[in-house]
């Protein structure tokens, strides 16, 4: 099952991404966890990602779409994937569908993560991440708004999204997300 979590910066799309991923036993993809490791290592891309990263703004799509689409290139990907923080504009879904439909598969469900708006900069600013501050994150919820949140209707018009409440603890929130999915994927009831 290919599985995209969508939702606001700050809603635990990351948290929640990797504890599934182990769950079911397949990649966890996240393109800002590739950027963010490309700028630990000084790497060419990471000094081009960050450029955009540091402001709250989106990388530039023919980046963002080669790295997301080579991470899904992976065997490891052949038997689903959970893919986090992509796509974030109307041209990276239109990239993505067209990618799986020409490997003969398709985008299987997003589970798109919800939570007050307070609860979410309360959230960001506890993480402290380099781009988790006051300034930025305003940016990148105007982003969100501007050029992701479409996405959602997009997905919606092809029916794949079930919306979840992502307040509570991790835990909580993850079984809410498995439970959603049941009937979708066989997920061990560990
Ligand atoms: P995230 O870890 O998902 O919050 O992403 C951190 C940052 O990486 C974002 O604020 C963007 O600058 C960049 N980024 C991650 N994913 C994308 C994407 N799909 N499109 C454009 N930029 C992205």
């Amino acid at each position: 099952m290919n599985i995209i979590l969508f939702g606001a910066p700050g809603v635990g799309k990351g948290t929640q991404a990797a504890i599934l991923a182990e769950r079911l036993g397949v990649p966890h993809i996240s393109t800002g966890a590739i950027f963010r490791s490309a700028v630990a290592a000084g790497k060419p891309l990471g000094l081009e990602a960050k450029r955009y990263m540091d402001d709250g703004l989106l990388v530039p799509d023919e980046l963002t779409t080669r790295i997301a689409l080579d991470a899904l290139d992976e065997p490891a990907c052949a038997n689903g994937f959970i893919l986090d923080g992509y796509p974030r504009n109307i041209g990276q879904a239109e990239a993505l569908a067209a990618a799986l439909t020409a490997k003969g598969t398709s985008v299987g469900k997003v589970i798109y993560l919800t939570a007050p708006l307070d609860e979410l900069v309360e959230r960001m600013l506890k993480r402290g991440r380099v781009d988790d501050t006051e300034d930025v994150i305003r940016t990148r919820f105007e982003v969100y708004d501007a050029e992701t949140s479409p996405v959602l209707n997009y997905f919606r018009a092809i029916d794949h999204v079930t919306e979840i409440n992502g307040v509570g603890d991790v835990d909580e929130v993850h079984e809410r997300i498995v439970a959603a999915l049941n009937g979708s994927v066989q997920v061990d009831n560990a």
